[in-house]
């Protein structure tokens, strides 16, 4: 049994197997995959304009897709590539989407939070990054106060201290450093090496640039990986004291992700030492006082995401648990998300396509959503599953005039073989997930998942664990 601060996770090896099923990181509800074509440019308008008649503050999700070279375990939408003229056309195609994005928002939504995904956002050098940041600033209003949230996806084997420091001059204010493995066997394997001292080095840049957080990814079941050298991992990542940890379960699917075929299947921990490797992980930082938030991630008590969580503001979004949930979040680039009042949509994944919409004068939108009401409620559930932990009858029937028991009786039925089993306990007030369940909060979510069918479940999602 592990023991946080405020909580527990109780790690059940028979029950992890059992319910290792694949399944949704419900980043959203209803997931990515029941967006619908039909979903055009002329709807994102509409509900875009509609929602200047809210107070609800911006959120941006800027997508850089380039990286210079290839991590054999990625599953990203990422374009390898050095032609310098490639990624300053896309570069241009992005900042006319700025243009018309933001001309859809009224000047006083402020922009609250902002997040650079890729690829390798820092794939990016000095010179452009400082131009799509004031280009932004242009077109945006930002939030300069301390309580906005800017982070930025780092690869620490693009960045030195000099950009650690132009970074914090451009307003972020929070990292998230890619790390995988510090075992020099496991990176070569995945072709992706990088030094413990520069990462080190990075981390104190960045806290002598002030930044408020800095989150470290981690990822188990990568070739050559053992208890042994992941305790190792740990604990060189633990002696440089991140404020967040997200520790990834590593999905080897070659037939859908040609890179991974770079891996040697021999060389892929099995499933028992993947098990051994989370439950010492979970035990290990758990003695280290961080505080498992919930699917993969984990923070110091002093966290944000942490107090998100006491005082009931945290949020998942597509980057996973956030603290600004109120925002409407317009995405930028090709293949991001925005998710707009009731509504979700997608630029098209495709580089070619997204260029050619913009230079026709379109908003490069694939497909989308509008959600409806039993969508939402059934989003609530959710979040309250994967963020609390607990879902209390009575608040939910006050909050969304139903009578929870009534509506999702279908459902409560389902969960009594999971009560059975020890990973909730259900009773007439309220659905309290257990430290047993506290690891397999994506098999309970499924439950309320209305849409989720066996056919596209198989292979397309990653496994619980
Ligand atoms: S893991 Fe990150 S840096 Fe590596 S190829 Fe994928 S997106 Fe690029």
């Amino acid at each position: 049994m592990s023991k946080a601060k405020s909580q527990e996770i109780c790690f059940d090896p028979e029950l992890v197997k059992r319910y290792d099923g694949r399944g949704p990181r419900y980043t959203s509800y209803p997931t990515a995959l029941q967006f619908e074509d039909a979903f055009t440019a002329a709807d994102y308008r509409r509900i875009a304009e509609a929602s200047n008649d809210s107070d609800r503050p911006l959120s941006l999700y800027v997508h850089i897709p380039f990286c210079k070279t290839l991590c054999y375990y990625c599953a990203c939408n990422k374009i390898v590539t050095r032609n310098a003229e490639r990624v300053q056309k896309y570069m241009r195609h992005l900042g006319q989407e700025i243009d018309m994005q933001s001309a859809l928002f009224d000047r006083n939504r402020k922009i609250e939070q902002l997040h650079f995904g890729g690829g390798t956002p820092t794939y990016l050098n000095e010179t452009e990054l400082r131009a799509l940041m004031a280009h932004l600033r242009t077109a945006f209003n930002f939030d300069e106060s301390d309580a906005r949230e800017f982070s930025i996806e780092v690869d620490p084997r693009t960045v030195n201290t000099q950009m650690m420091g132009v970074l914090a001059e451009l307003g972020f204010n929070r990292l998230s450093l890619g790390i995988q493995d510090f075992d020099e066997n496991v990176q070569r394997a995945v072709n992706r090496v990088q030094s413990a001292d520069d990462v080190d080095g990075l981390v104190w840049d960045a806290r002598d640039n002030r930044f408020k957080s800095i989150s470290f990814d981690l990822i188990y079941g990568l070739p050559h990986q053992s208890v042994a050298t992941f305790d190792k991992t740990l604990d060189i990542a633990l002696e440089m004291r991140p404020d967040r940890l997200a520790i990834y379960n590593y999905a080897h699917l070659p037939a859908r992700f040609k890179g991974q075929r770079m891996i040697n299947d021999a060389d892929i921990p099995d499933p028992q030492t993947k098990l051994e490797i989370l439950h010492h992980t979970i035990d290990k930082l758990a003695n280290s006082e961080y505080v498992y938030i919930g699917m993969d991630h984990f923070a110091l008590p002093g966290d944000d995401l942490v107090k998100a969580q006491e005082n009931g503001t945290l949020q998942r979004n597509f980057q996973g648990y956030s603290t600004h949930g109120g925002c409407d979040l317009i995405g930028l680039g090709v293949s991001a998300i925005g998710s707009i009042g009731n509504a979700f949509m997608q630029n098209t994944p495709s580089t070619i396509e997204y260029e050619t919409l913009l230079h026709e004068g379109n908003l490069p939108i694939k497909r989308g959503l509008e959600v409806d009401d039993d969508d939402l409620l059934r989003a609530d559930v959710i979040k309250q599953l994967m963020c609390y932990d607990r879902l209390n009858f009575a608040t939910f029937n006050a909050n969304n005039g139903i009578e929870f028991r009534d509506y999702f009786d279908d459902e409560l039925a389902r969960l009594e073989p999971l009560a059975e089993d020890g990973l909730i306990a259900l009773d007439e007030n309220a659905i309290t997930i257990t430290p047993k369940g506290r690891l397999l909060l994506r098999s309970i979510a499924m439950i309320f998942d209305r849409h989720l069918s066996r056919a596209e479940n198989d292979g397309r999602f990653s496994k619980a664990i």
